[in-house]
């Protein structure tokens, strides 16, 4: 059986070596081995010295994250609060030996430390926030003790974690060792010992302030207000390093602990933790071995060098892939290169980047207008007009010039990829990568996979999109696939609000006061109301059986006003700034009466309802057809990929979270009210009745696999 923690004397050293992969993480089986060694080590009088290190890569990550759902071994004793109380009481030095990490809990550990080395490349932080809760194993009040209150609460509410030599220059650490750290640890707490080096307990030291500039506090809050906004558990962290200034360490712990107990049961921290624990999940495939071996992909095939194309290439030349990217117009092709070398520079002048390193990342560019080029590449990523019939003769060819087992992948944001897979001899080599705009930026990815896709293609995409430091969530084929599919009721309800009564200021600002990051009307001016218009144009079929379908959107776009790009749509523009436009009133008027629309007041609620759950009904109609696994994963596109508040966790953790049955309730309210036109559009799905009735969340809805036969909504 391997031992939590490791136990051995050297030199009148004791050395309590943390023995848990992958990350140390915190558990009860880890911490009983701590507090175990600890008071061995304290009873046996041959011990002078103490260091605490870790046997694995990192010295330790903090909580045990199996625990989070489990309190009764999370809170169970030894409880870590108390077992670095009593590290930091210690009559005997304590030096903590940090490699690679130390995180959270684990951090919190090496401050119970008198003294703490760590070796060059080390990060240390509080990264708490993230989760919704904040540090309750004493950061909050140690931290500040030691490094001041600005760099504190700069570190526990931004939870980003600061390098080994931040961390010296702060007094966070003592010491960056030079070679083997545990050696350097053993002869620094030898030295330590020898001269005598003074215990240092946190109670004895005050939070020093002196050159706190004033109004610190006051000024921190505006300065995150926007950023935080909807958030719970900031504005705690500010109010115990606050505590850490004005109480002593053990009221300060005790204020500490009364914050973090009130972070823990938020509906932020449950989403903030949802959204957690769904990135990891969506990597999981169930009916896929994800020890599956994986395909190497050491180059890659761009097709299109439009403003898709370039975006996606540069995720791989960021770590070191090379890319060629063809464009059948040599032109396009020169355009698109040009504007990657241009973000690039923007990048190097703001400071993110050296002139080395763009040149590095360029030099792993090539162009091309010939196919023939591609014979070489492992995998080619299609990004040219969105056109069933441009798609197909692009796969046609490069079913003819790509090497055998090369993963073709296509970027299409509509198309069923099942049709365009079928024109190659190879579908199980087809699959899309769906990623999102702009491509560079946004941390989504939607793996789509198709009837025929082998195993070993989706691992070897879903690990590829981690390296190049994407969400991968894969989803099955339908028409907008998860995303875009959920994102057609929440437009369609917004656009059917201004004929109602509603204006786009009003709309904006019930869907931002709920925390969506830009309101819809602002959203289609900023993407261009053209785009929409021609897709719609493009099957009107399918849906000329509503004709307020984006009525108005429609016919702005007839008018020429596509939204910023040309200074007019929904809104009035002069720059940036936008203004309500008197016409688009009158237009929303005019159509309203000729389609026999009624118009009145529309209340904040309603728009909220009537967007956000439409799109909740569209989520449950996707699961129950089997086009994604589980609700978190539409959650995790939306939070990634559309601006849906964070702290809310995603549209299905939002409905667990206020009840399936108000949604249900709320659906059926309006499908009632709204006439025809509510019997078209708010039936609820069957998926989300039967949850109501069983008393059952989404969370706890599971498809076993996707249904992969194509289907068109
Ligand atoms: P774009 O018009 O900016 O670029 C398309 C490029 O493809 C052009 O440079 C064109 O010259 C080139 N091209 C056309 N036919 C070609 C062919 N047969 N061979 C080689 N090159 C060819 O388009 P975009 O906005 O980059 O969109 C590309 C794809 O990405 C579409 O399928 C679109 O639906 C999808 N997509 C777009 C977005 C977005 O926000 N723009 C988001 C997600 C997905």
């Amino acid at each position: 059986m391997t031992l939590a923690a490791l136990y051995e004397v050297r030199d009148n050293i004791a050395l309590i070596t943390l023995n848990s992969p992958p990350v140390n993480g915190l558990g009860l089986a880890l911490r009983s081995a701590i507090l175990q060694g600890f008071r061995q080590a304290t009873k046996d009088d041959a011990v002078q010295g103490i260091v605490l290190a870790s046997s694995g890569q990192i010295f330790c990550g903090g909580a045990d994250i199996t625990e989070f759902s489990r309190p009764e071994l999370a809170m169970a004793d030894p409880f870590l609060p108390a077992i670095i109380d009593e590290i930091e009481r210690s009559q005997k030095l304590v030096v903590a030996a940090i490699n690679g990490m130390a995180l959270g809990g684990g951090l919190e550990l090496a401050l119970a430390a008198d003294y703490r080395i760590s070796d060059a490349s080390a990060k240390l932080g509080l990264p708490e926030v993230h989760l919704g809760i904040l540090p309750g194993g004493g950061g909050t009040q140690r931290l500040p003790r030691l490094i001041g209150a600005q760099l504190a609460t700069e570190m526990i509410v931004s939870g980003t974690p600061i390098s080994a030599q931040k961390s010296l220059a702060a007094g966070l650490i003592d010491r960056i060792g030079e070679g083997n750290l545990l050696d350097d640890a053993l002869a620094y707490i030898h030295a330590l010992i020898d001269s005598n080096a003074a215990l240092r307990d946190c109670n004895e030291i005050r939070v020093d302030t002196s050159e706190l500039p004033a109004n610190f506090f006051a000024d921190f809050r505006q300065s995150i207000a926007r950023k935080t906004h909807g958030f719970f558990a900031p504005e705690r962290c500010i109010q115990c390093v606050e505590a850490a200034i004005e109480l002593p360490l053990a009221e300060g712990l005790k204020r500490e602990q009364a914050l973090f107990a009130e972070c823990l049961n938020t509906p932020q921290a449950r989403a903030q933790q949802h959204l957690f624990f769904a990135e990891r999940a969506a990597t999981k495939i169930p009916d896929v071995d994800s020890k599956t071996p994986i395909r190497e992909v050491n180059n890659v095939a761009i097709i299109g060098s439009g403003t898709m194309g370039g975006g996606i290439a540069m995720n791989f030349m960021n770590v070191g892939i090379p890319v060629v990217m063809l464009d059948l117009n040599g032109e396009a092709l020169e355009r698109g290169i040009e504007v990657i070398r241009k973000n690039y520079e923007v990048s190097a002048s703001k400071g993110k980047l050296t002139a080395e390193q763009v040149e590095q990342r360029l030099n792993l560019l090539s162009g091309t207008t010939e196919y023939d080029a591609l014979g070489d590449v492992d995998l080619v990523i299609e990004a040219v007009f969105e056109k069933m019939d441009v798609k197909r003769a692009v796969f046609k060819t490069l079913d003819e010039v790509c090497k055998p087992g090369c993963i073709l992948a296509s970027n299409t944001s509509t198309l069923n990829i099942d049709e365009i897979a079928a024109v190659t001899h190879r579908p199980q080599d087809v699959l899309g990568l769906h990623f999102f705009s702009p491509a560079n930026v946004m941390r989504l990815l939607e793996i789509v996979r198709c009837e025929k896709t082998n195993d070993d293609v989706l691992v070897t995409c879903i690990k590829l999109a981690q390296k190049i430091k994407k969400v991968p969530v894969v989803v099955g084929v339908c028409y907008g696939f998860v995303g875009n599919r959920m994102l057609e009721p929440y437009v369609r309800e917004g656009m059917r609000l201004l004929l109602e009564g509603a204006t786009p200021i009003q709309i904006d600002k019930a869907l931002t006061d709920f925390g969506m990051a830009m309101g819809l009307c602002s959203m289609g001016d900023l993407a261009g109301l053209d785009v929409g218009y021609f897709i719609r144009e493009g099957r009107r079929e399918t849906i000329a059986h509503d004709k307020s379908y984006c009525a108005i959107a429609d016919e702005l776009a007839k008018l020429g006003r596509y939204g910023q790009k040309t200074a007019r749509g929904l809104y009035l523009y002069a720059g940036r700034d936008q203004q309500e436009d008197p016409e688009v009133l009158e237009i929303a008027t005019r159509l309203a009466t000729e389609l026999g629309i009624e118009r009145r007041d529309i209340t904040d609620e309603e728009i909220v309802e009537r967007m956000i759950f439409s799109m909740i009904n569209e989520g449950a109609k996707i699961l129950e057809e089997g086009k994604a696994y589980r609700s978190s994963d539409c959650d995790l596109i939306y939070a990634n990929g559309y601006g849906f508040p964070w702290w809310r966790g995603g549209p299905m953790q939002y409905a667990d979270e206020i009840g399936l049955d108000v949604v249900l309730s709320a659906l059926e309210k309006y499908r009632q009210q709204l006439g025809e036109y509510g019997e078209m559009w708010f039936k609820p799905s069957s998926l989300l009745v039967k949850l109501v009735a069983d008393g059952t969340q989404f969370k706890h809805y599971k498809v076993g696999a996707l249904a992969l036969t194509a289907h068109e909504k």
